[in-house]
């Protein structure tokens, strides 16, 4: 019997397998892939999560991960804000960091099990069974950290799934690391029709190409128009943007392929379902244009971590465990979320964008709030 099993370990699932372990829990962490791998990301995390990541174990300084603190966003017609980031980030790929933190939770006691897939989690009262393949798992508390969409929630029935969005709201995301030749300490977020595209600086990985993750979101409406083909839609939708012509044009691709996902979902999500806490992606996502839904993982599970002592100390009961997670989680985060889903409403519209870039580009202070509004304080 396990104190507590985690399923997914992406940001949040392997953050809060830390932290547990540390506390002398007995955590099990299942992943359905096996690390390192690639993830659909910008791969931007804000600055709020430096100290975190540092006391989990993660040495960025010693790293030289890039460090951004400009920003350029562009309408679909290529006119521009250019603004330094009050806050600002630091680019490191997924591929590096969640195998860093996979490694650190192993040796702090954490028993992380890689390329098992959770099918499905029962709740029995004092315990929960996980079933991965002919294995059954028990765990005194589950925490669902699989991201934006899973199995899962297919066997959760949760509302998302059961009545999804409308078609106009489909959206697919596509990433590429690319060698280009750009500031290292820019961010460019960059309009087209139905959607928008981030690139900024990673670490380098083992072959030293000077490494960019660009990655964009855009509608399955989109990809249909260009007969389902990646790259005829980049030629004639995303390249409308003088941007993403050069980019596109100009930088070597570090992958044969992009890697693609279907079917994300902005929409509120339930923080706890059939006793599962959700921490991540699970629990909402924001829209990436505010390039900190990785910080909201990290936070969460910060938040999520004492709580589950609490619990598992015999200090509280599962009714406010729950109850006192679901709170936290509403008092933290909603309000990001909701400022991110319309702010995505400016992005994307060619009229739309090319306006309010236009008019914002002579309202510093204004873009300055509205990036505050999405995000948080460093913890
Ligand atoms: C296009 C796009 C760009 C983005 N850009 C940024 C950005 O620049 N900056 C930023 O901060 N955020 C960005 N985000 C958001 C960010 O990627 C997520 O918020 C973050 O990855 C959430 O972490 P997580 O731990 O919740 O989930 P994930 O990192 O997705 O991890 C979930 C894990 O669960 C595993 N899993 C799923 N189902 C199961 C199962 N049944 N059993 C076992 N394992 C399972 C998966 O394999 C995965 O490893 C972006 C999102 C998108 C869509």
């Amino acid at each position: 019997m396990f104190d507590c099993a985690i399923v997914g370990g992406g940001l949040g699932g392997l953050s809060l397998a830390i932290l547990l372990a540390k506390k002398g829990k007995k955590v099990v962490l299942l992943e359905k892939e096996t690390y390192p791998f690639h993830k659909v990301c910008g791969e931007y995390i804000s600055m709020e999560s430096w100290e975190f990541l540092h006391r989990l174990g993660i040495n960025l300084t010693a790293m030289q991960v890039p460090l951004i603190n400009q920003l350029t966003v562009s309408a679909c017609n290529g006119v521009a804000i250019h603004q330094p980031l009050q806050m600002g980030g630091f680019g490191i790929s997924r591929y590096t960091l969640d195998a860093e933190l996979a490694q650190i939770a192993r040796q702090a006691g954490a028993l992380v099990l890689e390329n098992h897939k959770v099918e499905s989690v029962d709740y029995q009262g004092a315990c929960s069974v996980l079933k991965v393949g002919n294995q059954n798992i028990e765990a005194k508390v589950v925490v669902g950290s699989y991201g934006k969409k899973s199995n899962l929630d297919v066997q959760l029935q949760r509302k998302f799934v059961t009545t999804p969005p409308p078609p106009d709201q489909h959206y697919i995301a596509v990433k590429y690391h690319i060698e280009a030749d750009l500031p290292i300490n820019l961010i460019g977020l960059h309009n087209f029709e139905d959607g928008y595209c981030g690139i900024s600086k990673v670490d380098n990985l083992a072959d030293g190409a000077a490494r960019y993750c660009l990655c964009y979101l855009t509608t399955a409406k989109n990809l249909r128009l260009n007969q389902n083909k990646i790259q005829l839609m980049e030629e004639n939708i995303l390249m409308k943007n003088p941007f993403l012509q050069q980019y596109f044009s100009s930088f070597r691709k570090l992958y044969d392929k992009p890697l693609v996902i279907s079917q994300i979902n902005f929409e509120p999500k339930k923080i706890v379902e059939n006793h599962i806490l959700m921490a991540g992606d699970s629990a909402g996502l924001i829209t990436p244009l505010c390039g900190n839904g990785m910080s909201l993982a990290l936070h969460a599970a910060h938040l999520l971590a004492p709580l589950l002592v609490d619990f598992l100390e015999n200090r509280s009961t599962r009714t406010s465990l729950e109850q006192n997670y679901t709170q936290l989680w509403q008092k933290n985060f909603a309000k990001r979320l909701a400022a991110g889903r319309l702010l995505q409403k400016l992005f994307g519209n060619p009229l739309l964008t090319n306006l309010s870039v236009g008019t914002l580009r002579h309202f510093p202070a204004v873009v300055q709030k509205l990036i505050s509004l999405t995000h948080g304080k460093r913890f």
